[in-house]
Parts: structure tokens; C-alpha cells; sequence
């Protein structure tokens, strides 16, 4: 899916190091997932290694992933062990890729060359502003190594980064834009995930509500912003104020099987210049669309208590003043209820000139489903793999292969699951208070049902 559409031929000039001249690199089509973790940040599989995360991205569909975590002094170490600058401003292995233990990776036909990478890392601002505590993630992403070293060693004396892959820093963010602007001026600062409650730049328990309130004279640096898991486009044209950014959509995994379960899809110069000019320029024929959760699926798309086990649309908690019916607290304000708050466009009207958008759920999770099995089961996996080395990467399976073919290589209920999904046709109750929302394609009908019947397009 992501194969190479050269319009023009690569030109021999690729090979020669740090060009004098405009390379000529050829467009191509490409899905890029620019923010994940590596085993150095907390809680992530000890499988968070840049092989075994190569691997995955083959099985996903994904031809460029960040390295994530490059602030880290060990994984940094690791990524300059393994990785060569292309040429382009990615990275790719300097040697064969060393097959992951797991039977199922083994058997995907790899090489080095099929997977990019991008120079990444995810850094927490703490700090006071105007009488109020600010908790707000970024992203950071480089072109080489320099840029890398050069920010590290100033970011070394305000924090420690040896602690957490994403580490703390009690630093005010628009202080830290200023620092990358003087240091590495081609690095590129994307806000994460911006709606979420606890730590983002519009989250409602310590963010802003203006772009402008966080950046203030560095507002201009910022051309892109994460919509993150429990936020869609859509909700995100409801503020005008966003008008003249780039929407991107990334994994943020912390395990390897979660790699690329939202992602950017491009069709232009597969390089770092040519990707933030597709980000800055919003062209919906260079950035095509990006894939995206159904919202609800997300961890904070409504509001709630968890621990009382109360879930809430807005309009329902501002019934009950944010306070939680069963404990008398204040409820956990969710994605929803928050954009309704500093939106002003309603829901559906319409926007011209957008990047559109594809909502998918993960191949496992419809599997599982249908199965009627755990999503991380062996029976599940079976499934999955048979499906990826039949028809060539997850996002191919998802949304661009026949539902004919992929009903022939069976189970006709996965086949049956995935029209669905393609349809819309999904009940979600909705996630809440971190807790990730449950996604239904079959609803009440029992896993014995003979799916032939309802799959009426063969
Ligand atoms: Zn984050
Ligand atoms: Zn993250
Ligand atoms: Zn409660």
C-alpha cells in the first residue's frame, strides 16, 4: 500500500553526501506514524526496539515511524548504532535487520530498506503561567543527528532526561520554541494530542484556550497540532481558530502491535523537506487523508468517573454542574465536552479545502470480535497474520482490498466485520475517564452466525 509511485526516476545525485544542489527526489505515496515511544519510556513493552518496531511497521503498512524518544541518552546511543542519515532527512538501518524471535514477524518477507525512520522525541512541559498550572506534551522532530545533540545538551542542564524517554521539564514551552528556533531552526514542534484532559495544550484541567495564550510571539513556529485518539477532524474544524493548521494523527504506542492505529498519509517528496511542506501547505493532493480511531474508541472522548463507574455526554454533565452524581466530585472533563466549549462552528457545517479522513479500527480488535476472542490472543493472531500474508499490510486489509478476496481467505466474519467498519456501521459505547471506549460491529448477533448470507457482494 504504501509502494513507491515514482513520477520521475531517482536520480544518482541521492547517493552523493550533503548535496551541494536541490536533490531531485521523486513524489511518492507513503503512511507516516511521527509519534511513538521507545522501552525507555515508562510504561512501554520492552519490545519498543527499533528492529522489532521496523518489522511491525512492514506488517502495518507504514513506510516512515519516528524513533521516538531521541532525548533519551541510551536509546540516542541505539538509534546512532543502528541508523545512517538517507540523505533525505530520514534514517535507515546501516546493516540487515535482525529477524524478531516472534514466528509470526519472521515469516513477513523484510528488509532494511522497506521502513524509515524520523527523529522524534515527546517532552513534558510543567510549569506555572498566569495563576495556573500548565501540564503540556510535544512533540519534537529533527533532521539529523546535530540538531539532536545540540538541543539534548541544552535541555540537559533544565531537566533529566536519563529519567523517562519523555521527559519532565519544568519549563515554560513557548521558552523552550525560542531554544529550538536558536538551536536547530529546521526542527519542528507539533503540540500532542491537544485534548486531552490532563497533559495538553487545550486540555481542560491544565491547558489553555487560545494557541496564542501558550506561544504567545512564538505562536508562528507552530503549523501542525495531534488531534490524539479521542479527537477526529471534524471536531477539530468546529474551531476556526485552527483553520490554518495541519491536523496530524499518530499511534503514540507504547507496544509494537499499536504502531500506526491512527497515521498520516502522503503522496509527495518522500523526505523531511518534503513532509513539512506537505504539513505547512495543508495540500490535500501532497497530505491525502489521515487515518484515524472512531473517536469514541478514545480514552477521553466523553466525560465520566471511572471509579463510579458514571459516563456522561457534555450536555448531560452540564445537567449536573461537571459534578459526578454518585460521588459529588468533579467529573472528568472529556475531549467532547471541551471542544464544545471553545468551538465556534457547529457540529457538520461545512469546511472547504480540507485534508479528509478515514476511520478505522485496528485488524485485531475486528478480528477479535468476531472470533469472539481477546484482541491479543493467539487464535486472533493467527487470524491477523494469515490476513497480512495474504494481502500484504494491515492498512491495505482495512480499507483497500475486495471484501470478496478478503472473505475467501476467511473468516467470513472478519471479511464481514471490516465491510462494516468501511460502511460506518459501528456501535461504540463511549470511552471515558482512561478508559479506551468498546467498539461493536456485530452487536448481540451470537459468533455461530454464518456471515455468507449478509456478505451480499459475491
Ligand atoms: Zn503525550
Ligand atoms: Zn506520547
Ligand atoms: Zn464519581
Amino acid at each position: 500500500m504504501s509502494g513507491s509511485a515514482a513520477k520521475k526516476t531517482l536520480g544518482k545525485g541521492l547517493q552523493s553526501p550533503a548535496a551541494r544542489f536541490k536533490l531531485e527526489i521523486p513524489d511518492m505515496r507513503f503512511t507516516a506514524d511521527l509519534h511513538i515511544h521507545s522501552k525507555f519510556s515508562r510504561a512501554t513493552s520492552r519490545d519498543m526496539v527499533l528492529d522489532t518496531l521496523a518489522y511491525w511497521a512492514k506488517v502495518k503498512g507504514l513506510r516512515l515511524i519516528a524513533t521516538g524518544d531521541f532525548t533519551h541518552p541510551e536509546w540516542l546511543f541505539l538509534m546512532k548504532e543502528k541508523l545512517k542519515p538517507s540523505g533525505n532527512g530520514f534514517f535507515e538501518f546501516k546493516n540487515a535487520v535482525l529477524p524478531p524471535e516472534d514466528p509470526y514477524l519472521r515469516a513477513i518477507p523484510f528488509s532494511a530498506k522497506d521502513v524509515s525512520f524520523i527523529l522524534s522525541t515527546e517532552l513534558s512541559f510543567i510549569y506555572s503561567k498566569a495563576g495556573k498550572v500548565r501540564k503540556i506534551h510535544v512533540m519534537l522532530l529533527a533532521p539529523d543527528f546535530e540538531s539532536v545533540e545540540r538541543i539534548n545538551g541544552r535541555l540537559s542542564s533544565i531537566g533529566n532526561l536519563r529519567s523517562d524517554g519523555r521527559p519532565i521539564l519544568g519549563l515554560d514551552v513557548r521558552l523552550f520554541c525560542r531554544m529550538v528556533a536558536e538551536t536547530c531552526p529546521r526542527s519542528v514542534v507539533i503540540p500532542s494530542h491537544i485534548w486531552t484532559p490532563w497533559f495538553s495544550l487545550f486540555g481542560a484541567n491544565s491547558g489553555f484556550d487560545t494557541i496564542e495564550e501558550c506561544f504567545e510571539e512564538m505562536t508562528p513556529m507552530i503549523f501542525a497540532l495531534e488531534t490524539g485518539l479521542s479527537s477526529d477532524p471534524p471536531m477539530n474544524w468546529r474551531l476556526s481558530a485552527l483553520d490554518r493548521f495541519a491536523l496530524v494523527s499518530n499511534s503514540d504506542a507504547h507496544s509494537p502491535s499499536k504502531l500506526g492505529r491512527e497515521a498520516n498519509v502522503f503522496d509527495t517528496e518522500f523526505s523531511y523537506r518534503g513532509l513539512m511542506d506537505a504539513l505547512r501547505k495543508r495540500d490535500p493532493a501532497k497530505f491525502l487523508h489521515t487515518v484515524e480511531f472512531f473517536p469514541e474508541e478514545g480514552k477521553y472522548h466523553y466525560d465520566g468517573h471511572r471509579k463510579c463507574g458514571i459516563v456522561l455526554a457534555p450536555r448531560e454533565s452540564l445537567k449536573a454542574n461537571d459534578l459526578c452524581p454518585k460521588c459529588g466530585k468533579p467529573l472528568t472533563i472529556g475531549v467532547l465536552h471541551r471542544v464544545e466549549e471553545l468551538a465556534d462552528r457547529e457540529s457538520g457545517e461545512g469546511v472547504p479545502g480540507r485534508v479528509p479522513f478515514r476511520n478505522l479500527i485496528p485488524l485485531n480488535e475486528i478480528v477479535a470480535e468476531a472470533l469472539g476472542r481477546t484482541p491479543e490472543s493467539q487464535a486472533v493472531w493467527d487470524v491477523y497474520f494469515k490476513l497480512i500474508r495474504e494481502h500484504g499490510d494491515e492498512f491495505a486489509v482495512l480499507s483497500d482490498v475486495p471484501i470478496a478476496d478478503l472473505a475467501r481467505t476467511g473468516p467470513e466474519r472478519v471479511a464481514l466485520g471490516i465491510d462494516r467498519m468501511r460502511q460506518g456501521r459501528v456501535k461504540i459505547d463511549p470511552g471515558h475517564d482512561g478508559e479506551y471506549g468498546v467498539i461493536s460491529l456485530f452487536g448481540d448477533e451470537p459468533v455461530g452466525e454464518p456471515a455468507a448470507a449478509q456478505l451480499t457482494l459475491f
